[in-house]
C-alpha cells in the first residue's frame, strides 16, 4: 500500500475523507494484514508498558461526552458494519475458535480450523470425533493439548446440559470449560449480538491512548468502555477497537498521521509519517 506523507499530527480530515477513513479501520492491505497474538492473559502487561513508555499518561484533560461520541461517530462514518476475523458458522463453531484463539493468531486458528469444521461442527460431532482426532486438526495452535482438552469439555458441558446448543448468557458461559470474560464477551457480542466489550490487548491498548479508559486491569477497562460508549454504538464499537488497534493504532508504533480521531485522541507524542 503506497502511505501518502503528511504533516505530524496532521489530521485526516484534511485528506480525503473516504478513503482516508477507510484506511484507519479496516484492514490497509492484505500484507498489512500482519497477524498478531491477542488475549486478555497478556494485555495488561503489555499494554501497562505500552500506555508508560509511549507517553499516553500525559493526557491533559479527560474525554468529553462529545468527544466520546465523536470518536465513535467517525468510526461509524469509515465501516458501519465491522466484522471480526474468525472463521466461524454458527455460535458454536465461534465459541470453539475463541478458545482457541487464546495466544494464537486468528489467521492461525482459522487455518486449522477450516479442516476441523469440515469434519466437525457442532458438540456431539466434535465427542464423536474424540481428543486425539482433535489434537491433530489443531496441533498447529499454541497451547494445543490443554485447548483440545478444555474443548472436549466445553462440548461434553454444551451436551450434556444445553442440548447441544450455546448459551445466550455471559454468566454461564464464563462457567463453561476453556471459556473467561472475553471469551463470553466476544460470544455474546458477535453470536448474539449483545453490546459487550471483550477487552484484548488492542482493546486494553487504544482505550488507553486514545483516553477512553485509565483503568488497570481489563475489567475496569471493560466497565470505562460501557460507560463512554454511546449506546447506539455499543456492539460494533468492540470490532472497532480491535481492528484500529491491530491496523493504525499499532503496539509499537501507532499511525496518528493517518489517524481519523487523531485531533481528539489524548496520546502524545503523535507519530509522524515515515519519510
Ligand atoms: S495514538 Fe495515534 S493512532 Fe492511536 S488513536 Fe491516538 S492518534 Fe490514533
Amino acid at each position: 500500500m503506497v502511505t501518502k506523507k503528511r504533516a505530524p499530527g496532521q489530521v485526516p480530515d484534511a485528506a480525503p475523507a473516504s478513503r482516508a477513513r477507510k484506511r484507519a479501520v479496516a484492514p490497509p492491505s492484505p500484507s498489512a494484514r500482519a497477524p498478531k497474538a491477542s488475549g486478555v492473559g497478556a494485555a495488561e502487561t503489555k499494554a501497562k508498558a505500552n500506555v508508560k513508555a509511549r507517553g499516553a499518561t500525559q493526557r491533559a484533560k479527560p474525554l468529553s461526552k462529545a468527544e466520546c461520541a465523536e470518536i465513535f461517530r467517525r468510526f461509524h462514518d469509515i465501516e458501519p458494519n465491522p466484522k471480526g476475523e474468525l472463521e466461524h458458522s454458527s455460535p458454536f463453531t465461534l465459541l470453539v475458535a475463541v478458545v482457541l484463539s487464546a495466544q494464537a493468531t486468528d489467521a492461525g486458528v482459522n487455518k486449522a480450523t477450516r479442516g476441523l469444521f469440515r469434519v466437525a461442527d457442532t458438540p456431539q460431532a466434535i465427542l464423536d470425533l474424540g481428543e486425539d482426532a482433535l489434537r491433530e486438526h489443531i496441533k498447529t495452535i499454541g497451547l494445543y493439548r490443554n485447548k483440545a482438552k478444555h474443548v472436549m469439555a466445553l462440548c461434553r458441558r454444551l451436551v450434556d446440559e444445553f442440548g447441544g446448543a450455546v448459551p445466550a448468557d455471559r454468566d454461564v458461559l464464563e462457567t463453561l470449560p476453556g471459556v473467561g470474560r472475553k471469551t463470553a464477551n466476544v460470544v455474546m457480542n458477535v453470536a448474539f449480538g449483545q453490546p459487550t466489550m471483550a477487552v484484548d490487548t488492542h482493546v486494553f491498548r487504544v482505550a488507553h491512548r486514545i483516553g477512553l479508559s485509565s483503568g488497570k486491569t481489563p475489567a475496569a477497562v471493560e466497565k470505562d468502555l460501557e460507560r463512554v460508549i454511546p449506546p447506539q454504538h455499543g456492539v460494533p464499537a468492540h470490532h472497532w477497537l480491535i481492528l484500529h488497534g491491530r491496523y493504525l493504532c499499532k503496539a509499537r508504533k501507532p499511525e496518528c498521521y493517518r489517524c481519523p480521531i487523531a485531533d481528539i485522541c489524548r496520546f502524545e507524542p503523535k507519530t509522524p509519517a515515515v519519510k
